[in-house]
C-alpha cells in the first residue's frame, strides 16, 4: 500500500517536472515540430529532425539535389554531423532571444554547409541517387608500433629520456 502510494506520488511529480520543464521552454520557434508530452526534446529523432527542421529550411531551387543526399542516412557522417545539429537546436531553441541566431551561425550553417560542399562533402557523388563514399584508406601500423614509445606518443605522454 505504501509502496504503491510512493509510486502514484513519483508518477505525479515526474508530470509536474515535464508540465514545469513545457513551461519553461516556452513557445518552439516558427516551424518547429510540436514534440511529444513529456520528453525535453521538440524532435523525437534524428529523421524527424531532418524532416521537419533541415529539409524546408535549407531547401534551394535551380539545382537537382544541390548537395543533397535523398538517402543521407546512409551517410555516417551526416548522422554523426546532423546528430549534433539536432542536439544542440534542442538546447539553443530554449533560449528566446539569440538562441536560434547563435544556432544557425555556429552550429547549422558550418555543419550544412560542410554536408553540401560539392567538391568535398560527404553527398558530393551521389546526385539525385544515393553512392556510398568509401572509407578513408588505411594501413595498418607494424607489429610492434603501438608498444611502448609510440604508444605514449599519441597519448600525448612525452617518452621516457633517451627513447628516441
Ligand atoms: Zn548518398
Amino acid at each position: 500500500m505504501l509502496l504503491q502510494r510512493q509510486a502514484q506520488q513519483l508518477d505525479d511529480l515526474e508530470h509536474t517536472v515535464a508540465d514545469l520543464r513545457a513551461a519553461q521552454a516556452g513557445p518552439a520557434p516558427p516551424g518547429a515540430p510540436a514534440g511529444e508530452a513529456g520528453s525535453p526534446f521538440a524532435c523525437a529523432s534524428l529523421p524527424e529532425f531532418v524532416e521537419t527542421v533541415i529539409a524546408p529550411l535549407y531547401a534551394r531551387h535551380g539545382t537537382s539535389s544541390g548537395g543533397w543526399c535523398p538517402s543521407w542516412w546512409e551517410h555516417q557522417e551526416a548522422r554523426v554531423r546532423l546528430h549534433a545539429v539536432w542536439r544542440a537546436w534542442e538546447s539553443l531553441r530554449l533560449d528566446p532571444s539569440l538562441g536560434i541566431a547563435r544556432w544557425l551561425r555556429d552550429v547549422a550553417d558550418p555543419q550544412i554547409d560542410r554536408l553540401r560542399d560539392p567538391d568535398r562533402g560527404p553527398f558530393a557523388a551521389c546526385g539525385d541517387r544515393h553512392l556510398q563514399p568509401p572509407d578513408l584508406p588505411l594501413t595498418p601500423a607494424p607489429d610492434g608500433f603501438w608498444d611502448g614509445t609510440a604508444q605514449n606518443l599519441s597519448r600525448g605522454v612525452p617518452p621516457p629520456t633517451g627513447a628516441l
